[in-house]
């Protein structure tokens, strides 16, 4: 299958970036042309159809698939960035991570009623950072919003932190 793949590229980085996190290391995914091409491929298979207008990217692993998606499906690309990195009026959200804890932006009229949106970042841990950013994204009421990573680390059980109604993917799992 395709996508074992992409998992074999994916490198495991022991004690990074402090003691006992085995960090997945996708740029060993990004940089391998064949994984590149067939996750951008999955990515759009999924959420083609499906009327999505907007792909959220989360600074700074997300943008990468973020883009590549917005690209396939002839939507816009909006990004969520660490603070004071946006230029104009922006909603905030505090939250707490796998290690400390982060506030993460979004420009105050980057997504409207009318958008179909996709909030994507490269991996699925404890769930507080897309937490935050659903947040955000939700309190501008799009029409629907979708949930997707590339990896999940299903032993945190970080889909917990979404409401149940809220359709969540990813493309690899550990
Ligand atoms: P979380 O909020 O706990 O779901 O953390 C997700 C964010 O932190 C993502 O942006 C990931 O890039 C990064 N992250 C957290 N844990 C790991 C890990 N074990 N390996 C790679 N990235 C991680």
């Amino acid at each position: 299958m395709e996508l074992e793949k992409v998992k074999s590229v994916i490198r495991d980085v022991y004690d990074f970036p402090k003691k006992g996190i085995v960090f997945k290391d996708l740029t060993t995914a990004f940089k391998d042309p064949e994984a590149m091409h067939i996750i951008g491929e999955s990515l759009k298979q999924r959420y083609q159809n499906l009327g999505v207008t907007k792909v959220v990217g989360i600074e700074s692993r997300g943008f990468i698939g973020a883009s590549v998606l917005a690209y396939e499906l002839n939507a816009g690309f909006v990004p969520v960035r660490k603070p004071g990195k946006l230029p104009a009026d922006t909603l905030k959200k505090s939250y707490s991570k796998e290690y400390g804890t982060d506030t993460i932006e979004i420009h105050r009229d980057a997504i409207d009623e009318n958008d179909v949106v996709v909030l994507h970042d490269d991996l699925l841990a404890t769930g507080g950072t897309m937490a935050a950013a659903y947040e955000l994204v939700k309190s501008m009421n799009p029409k629907k919003i979708y949930i997707d990573f590339i990896v999940e680390l299903e032993f945190l059980e970080g889909r917990k932190a979404f409401p149940a109604d809220v359709e969540v993917n990813s493309l690899i799992k550990y």
